[in-house]
Parts: structure tokens; sequence; C-alpha cells
């Protein structure tokens, strides 16, 4: 199988089609981004918000390369389901803890998709009235007809496959692989 997947003997039928982004390339970015990140909020407090369950390990990662007073807050939304399709309906499951009003807030997220999910995110904190409010997304695929959203930070542009690791799952499995894997669906042959 993949260098890197045998190892995790997660994926015997050969599940997961090919590494996409090794570890030690994800970590360089993450710790890239977190320098950026760090200078945008000097001196100020920021809330990051991230989003469940997706974005948990770069959310994790990233608050470490961020030596700046801040705060976490978690949302958590329901777009897919277990289907590896969009369906364009977006459920809020878990709410923030606290309000955002005048706060300074960075929304994390995992990939942005069709970006149906990050437009319908801001359009809610923006109605909260933070006073500012700022992107930073791992992955963002390089896909026709996805709506134009806005992200501040992008980590890597992808190629428009369905991808697994680092956070993301497959109905749920592969959110613990420490690199971006291709996966592929028995049923997609
Ligand atoms: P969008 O609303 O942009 O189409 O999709 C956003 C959400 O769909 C992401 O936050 C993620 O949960 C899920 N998603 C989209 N593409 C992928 C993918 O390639 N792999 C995985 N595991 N989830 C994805
Ligand atoms: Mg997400
Ligand atoms: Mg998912």
């Amino acid at each position: 199988g993949v260098r890197g997947v045998s190892e995790t003997a997660q994926a015997p039928s050969g599940e997961l089609e090919r590494v996409l982004i090794d570890e030690a390339t994800l970590q360089r970015r993450v710790a890239e981004l977190g320098e950026e990140i760090a200078r945008a909020y000097q001196g100020k407090r920021p809330v990051l918000i991230g989003v469940l369950t997706g974005a948990f390990v770069f959310m994790a990662d990233l608050v470490r390369h961020l030596p700046i007073d801040l705060d976490i807050d978690f949302m958590a939304v329901s777009s897919y389901g277990q289907a590896t399709v969009t369906s364009g309906v977006v459920r809020i499951i878990k709410d923030l803890d606290r309000p955002i009003e005048g706060r300074d807030v960075l929304l994390v997220e995992d990939i942005i998709d069709s970006g149906l999910t990050l437009q319908y995110l801001l359009d809610v904190l923006q109605r909260r009235n933070p006073r500012s409010l700022r992107v930073v997304v791992l992955l963002r695929k390089q896909k026709p007809g996805a709506v134009s959203v806005r992200a501040d930070w992008v980590g890597f542009d992808i190629p428009d496959e369905f991808v697994v690791g680092y956070g993301l799952d497959a109905a749920g499995r592969f959110r613990n692989l420490p690199f971006i894997a291709v996966y592929r669906n028995a049923a997609q042959g």
C-alpha cells in the first residue's frame, strides 16, 4: 500500500489511494501559518473558533504556534452526514459557549469544498457583530463551480479529490492519521 499508510494498519483494503500531504510538510506549513497569524494579531486577544470535528487537529497544532493571548471556542455543524457529496444544508449542532460581539474572531476550518459551509458560518458569525472576522483554512479544493468565499489564510490548495486524515474523516474514520491522504471509496472503483 501507500507509504505511511501500511504502518497504521487502518486501510487493509486499499481505501487510501495515496498520501497527498505528508506529516513534515503539514507541520512546516502550520508553523508558517502560526507565524503569520501571530503577527496579524499582535497585541490583540483573538478568539479562535474551531469548526468541529474536522478542524480539531489543525486547531490543536496551530494554537501551539501562536504565542499570543487568545481564547478558544468551538462550533459543530453538520453538512455531509456520512455521504461524500454536499447537501448544501448546514445545521448548527453545537453553538459557541460565549458571545463574540466586539471580538477579533478567527474561524479555523479544515477544508473548503463547495464553500457553502464556510459561507453559512461567516454569515452567522457576522450577524453577531464581531470587531473583525477572519478565516484560516487548512485545505482549499480547486473546484469548478464552488462559491467564492473569503479565506484570509490557506494552508494548501489541493485537487478536487476526497481527502482524509489530520482531522478529516470518511464516515468517522481516519481522523487520527498524521498526514492527508486521498480516499478511494470502493464504490468509486
Ligand atoms: P463545503 O460546504 O465547503 O462543500 O464542505 C465543507 C465540509 O465538508 C468540510 O468542513 C468537511 O467537513 C466536508 N468535506 C468537504 N470536502 C471533504 C473532503 O475531501 N474530505 C473530507 N473528509 N471532508 C470533506
Ligand atoms: Mg469543516
Ligand atoms: Mg466529515
